[in-house]
């Protein structure tokens, strides 16, 4: 089965690999405060700084999923308010859950073919301290821009974004927030069950500041075990593992970036040539369509039946996602998705349409 899933998706064949390496290393039952431990999390947090050029005062923590990271946004970042900008699921899901923690917190729902860019003039952010926004919004295929100074905000105010179907698969902007998060099934291409969360120097700031040690995610307390290449639980050893000997056999992000960029193009071309379906990109602008998720949009009975092709042909693509259900259908242009992977989707498409 061929998985174009926007996450869990299609992962890396050379994973298996990793794994057998892992237990004939003996590194799946280490202790997470061991030597060994250390010199492996000291290694991928290297790794990853230098393939994905983020910032060397960037700080990287692993914890279980992006889900949790939202949590830990609010529980040890959010001095009174967040807001929320959104324009999907996932960002809604997302400031939901923020309110339970800071009652004061609030949202401001966008139009789906609007750009952050564009609503952020007139939003009055005076007293917001922490903005949160969704760079990669899965559910729908949209795709933002990120960037500080769209933003009348407080020099003080963190910005928090949530870019987990993209981190791994594009370039993103590091400097232009302070608390990146995402989880390793969608871009990184390695089986669900961890999560990265990337906080600036202005973040920690922050959390020195409020000295939040209630919760055991608190970032202070991550921070302290980070500095000893340590963890604050037992972490998913074996997914670490795996992504630093992928970060190592992949090429730089820049690389990847590319590579993303001239799939999707792939994917665009193909849907814009075929003629067999009545289908239209979900958002209009291209410059707003996320690289690393296809979402198309059509009468239901054209959806269904492209499903069952792929289906016929061992390969999965993504359903619609909440109020899309049944008119969508989303395509995963992950870095694990080759363009022979591509090829084989597009042929059984074109067959016999
Ligand atoms: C998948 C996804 C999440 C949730 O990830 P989990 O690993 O399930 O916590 C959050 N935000 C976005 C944008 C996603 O695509």
């Amino acid at each position: 089965m061929l998985s174009f899933y926007p996450g869990p998706s299609k992962v890396y064949p050379e994973v298996l690999g990793f794994i057998q390496e892992a237990f004939d290393e003996g590194m799946v039952s280490i202790n997470h405060r061991s030597p060994r431990f250390e010199k492996l999390l000291k290694a991928t947090l290297d790794s990853l700084h230098e393939q994905w050029n983020i910032p060397t005062d960037y700080t990287i923590y692993f914890i279980s999923s992006a889900t949790e990271a939202w949590e830990i946004v609010s529980q040890s970042l959010v001095e009174k308010k967040s807001m929320h900008l959104y324009n999907g699921a996932f960002g809604k899901k997302w400031a939901h859950y923020a309110r339970q923690i800071h009652p004061e917190s609030i949202s401001h729902e966008f139009d789906l073919q609007a750009s952050l860019h564009d609503i952020s003039t007139g939003l009055d952010l005076s007293d917001t301290d922490t903005l949160c926004l969704v760079q990669s919004e899965t559910s729908n295929g949209s795709g933002q821009q990120i960037k500080r100074s769209d933003y009348a905000i407080d020099p003080s105010c963190l910005i928090a974004v949530d870019a987990t179907s993209s981190m791994g698969g594009i370039l993103l902007p590091w400097l232009e927030a302070d608390v990146w998060l995402a989880s390793v099934q969608k871009c990184m291409g390695i089986p669900a069950g961890l999560g990265l969360l990337i906080c600036s120097p202005k973040a920690l700031a922050r959390a020195e500041k409020l000295q939040k040690r209630a919760h055991y995610n608190d970032i202070l307390l991550m921070e302290e075990n980070r500095k000893l290449f340590q963890t604050h639980y037992t972490p998913n050893v074996l997914s670490i593992f795996v992504l630093h000997k992928l970060t190592q056999f992949l090429p730089n992000l820049t690389q990847i970036h590319a590579q993303t960029l001239e799939k999707a193009k792939m994917l665009e071309d193909f849907w814009i040539s075929q003629t067999g379906f009545e289908l239209k990109f979900l958002i209009d602008n291209p410059a707003l369509r996320l690289p690393t998720v296809l979402a198309l949009q059509g009468n239901p009975a054209d959806i269904q039946r492209i499903k069952s092709k792929c289906f016929i042909s061992q390969i999965e693509l993504g359903n619609g996602y909440g109020t899309w259900k049944e008119n969508t259908v989303r395509i995963a242009n992950f870095p694990s998705h080759t363009p022979a992977d591509l090829e084989q989707l597009f042929n059984s498409l074109s067959h016999g349409l």
